[in-house]
Order: C-alpha cells, then sequence, then structure tokens
C-alpha cells in the first residue's frame, strides 16, 4: 500500500511513519509525508528513514494543486496535520481554522477526485466537550469547548459529510492524550520534564483537577492503523487509554520519576473554558477490530521521561 501521511513530521504523524516503515503494522510499499514544517513539525522526527521507501514534500493541506497531485498516486490518506495546541487556539484561532477545517476539507476534496481508497481523519476527544462520569460512545454530540476542539469537530462533520454524499471511504478516530517521545515541549508532559531537567517550576492549572485519559502514542498508531485497515468506512472509532488521572496526580508521578518534590509546582490561574474531565468508550473499536492499548502507563510514563532526559538535543532547540 503507498501512504500518504498528512502532518508527518509532528508527534503522532512521525511516529506513524515509524512504525510503518519499521514493519511492525505490516507491509508497506511507499510513504510520502507532506507537512507544513509549522513550529510544531520537525524534519529531525523523520531523520535516518529508508530513502527507497520514504519521500518528504514540504507543503500545506490548504494547497489544493498541491493535494490533488500528490492524492493520486497513493492508496491511503492519514490525517494528522493540524493545530494542536488548545492554549494557542484560546489565544487566536485562525490558524486552526485554516488548517483544521479548510485544509481538511481541501484533502478531502483532492481525495474525492483522485479516487483515494480510504481516508482516515484523526480526530480528537475534545470534539464531544466535558464529562462528569461515564464516557462518551461515538454516537455522542460533538459539544467542543475551546476553538480547537471547534475546528477538530467542524473537520470531523466535513469528512462525514465526504462520506454521505460523495461516498468517499473515509474514517474518523478520536483519541484521548497522547505521551511519548518527539511530543512537542509545550505539550503537558515534556514541558514538565523539561523544565525540570533546568530546575524550573511547572505551572499547574487551577487546582489541578481536571481528568484527562492517557494513552502512549504506540497505541494511538496502532488504533488508528486497525481503523484504515479493519474499520468501515463512514465509521467513527474512540481510541482510549483506560489510564484516566488528574493533573496533580500526572504532575506528582512525574516528580516522582524526577526525583523532586511538590516545592517545584506553581499553581497558576485556570485556563479559559477549561474541560473537567475527557473519558472515551472504547467498546466500538474492542469488539469490532480487537483493539486494545498494550504500553503499561507507569512503564511507558518512566520511559517517556527518560527518553527527554536523554535527548536533550532534541528538546532545547525547540523550546526556545
Ligand atoms: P503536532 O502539533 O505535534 O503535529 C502537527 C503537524 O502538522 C506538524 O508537523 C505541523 O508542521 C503539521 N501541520 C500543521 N499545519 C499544517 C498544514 N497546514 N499543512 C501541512 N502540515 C501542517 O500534533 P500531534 O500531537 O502529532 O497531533 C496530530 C493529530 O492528532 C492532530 O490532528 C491532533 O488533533 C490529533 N490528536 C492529538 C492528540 C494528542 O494528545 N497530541 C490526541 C488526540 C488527537
Amino acid at each position: 500500500m503507498n501512504y500518504l501521511v498528512t502532518g508527518g513530521a509532528g508527534f503522532i504523524g512521525s511516529n506513524y511513519v515509524r512504525m510503518l516503515l519499521s514493519g511492525q503494522l505490516g507491509p508497506v510499499s511507499s510513504v510520502l509525508v507532506l507537512d507544513k514544517l509549522t513550529y510544531a513539525g520537525t524534519l529531525t522526527n523523520l531523520a535516518s528513514l529508508p530513502s527507497d521507501s520514504f519521500e518528504f514534500i514540504q507543503g500545506d493541506i490548504c494547497d489544493s494543486e498541491l493535494t490533488k497531485k500528490l492524492v493520486s498516486r497513493h492508496n491511503a490518506v492519514i490525517n494528522f496535520a493540524a493545530e494542536s495546541h488548545v492554549d494557542r487556539s484560546i489565544e487566536g484561532s485562525r490558524d486552526f481554522v485554516l488548517t483544521n477545517v479548510l485544509g481538511t476539507q481541501t484533502l478531502l476534496e483532492a481525495a474525492r477526485v483522485g479516487s483515494i481508497e480510504t481516508f482516515v481523519q484523526v480526530s480528537t476527544d475534545e470534539v464531544y466537550g466535558s464529562i462528569i462520569e461515564g464516557s462518551w460512545p461515538e454516537t455522542h454530540p460533538l459539544l467542543p469547548n475551546s476553538p480547537y476542539a471547534a475546528s477538530k469537530a467542524s473537520a470531523d462533520l466535513f469528512a462525514r459529510s465526504y462520506y454521505k454524499t460523495h461516498g468517499l471511504d473515509i474514517r474518523i478516530t478520536r483519541c484521548s492524550n497522547n505521551y511519548g517521545p518527539y511530543q512537542f515541549p509545550e505539550k503537558i508532559i515534556p514541558f514538565f520534564v523539561t523544565n525540570l531537567i533546568d530546575g524550573l517550576k511547572i505551572p499547574v492549572y487551577g487546582n489541578g483537577a481536571n481528568v484527562r485519559d492517557w494513552l502512549h502514542v504506540d497505541d494511538h498508531c496502532r488504533g488508528i492503523h486497525a481503523v484504515l485497515m479493519h474499520g468501515r468506512a463512514g465509521e467513527i472509532y474512540n481510541i482510549g487509554g483506560g489510564t484516566e488521572l488528574t493533573n496533580v496526580e500526572l504532575t506528582r508521578k512525574i516528580l516522582n520519576l524526577m526525583g523532586k518534590n511538590e516545592s517545584s509546582i506553581e499553581y497558576v490561574t485556570d485556563r479559559l473554558g477549561h474541560d473537567i474531565r475527557y473519558s472515551v468508550d472504547i467498546t466500538k473499536i474492542s469488539n469490532e477490530l480487537g483493539y486494545k492499548p498494550i504500553v503499561d502507563w507507569k512503564q511507558g510514563l518512566s520511559d517517556t521521561v527518560d527518553w527527554y532526559q536523554r535527548n536533550e538535543g532534541w528538546w532545547r532547540p525547540l523550546k526556545t
């Protein structure tokens, strides 16, 4: 199969590309990454990949001529390209609308014209809003609260419309919070770890009681691949880890792994519109595709902290 991976120089996309080209997800003919290389994308995430089956093109998913040209040579599009940081979307949401909504629509249109076989739209649990108890099934209404989540929800609706109107084989995945190596150091785990390496304080929003479900990036990528290979056209699949933690619990675990104490915590004014809790119900992907996360949370977090400690050369230039 020939894969077009958009946003493949970012955290999750580059992990997926490395997994694809290592052969652990099955046979691969070729992988082309299309990435704009915004502040969040870097070619160092794609270093040392086999040049006979891998190609990189710098470009924008909003570029309709380019996307039409690239799509025609591929069987599958996996769209990771996005503006992905909630805090940035609160400061200004224009780029989120451009890339996450218009960019996705542009890619969908290219996929339609180019008769792509399968299009996977990588989405997020944040489109559902916030939930005090229980977990969201895929049928839950979309009630996004941040501009980031609103832009991702809009993209999901465009993807669905291309299935309903044009019969394009689209599949949507909605995943919980990811962690692992190569995550841009503005996101909570690498931000805290790298601050602690530098002896800096770590800012916890509000009282730190917000709950997130954490999934190792490898498990997310396995879920996306299962949906691509064995999912059904037009369907939505939640992907989650089942490790729910408050932000304070997560912070304490990081402090513990790094031999630090709570004096490093600085409680700061809460994020605007901060969702209390996210929780996805993964019954559908488990029952239909036999999916379950396999990375042990404690080991995964420990390995991740260790990775940032050993790879200062990767994160320090990005953090400035
Ligand atoms: P990221 O910010 O690390 O990477 C995004 C990539 O997209 C970057 O390489 C960037 O250069 C590229 N990009 C941005 N705008 C582009 C454009 N217009 N054209 C081409 N490329 C562009 O994000 P991530 O954490 O790897 O997330 C990937 C996807 O997974 C996103 O769609 C995000 O919404 C979704 N997601 C992320 C998480 C998470 O915890 N990180 C959880 C669920 C879903």
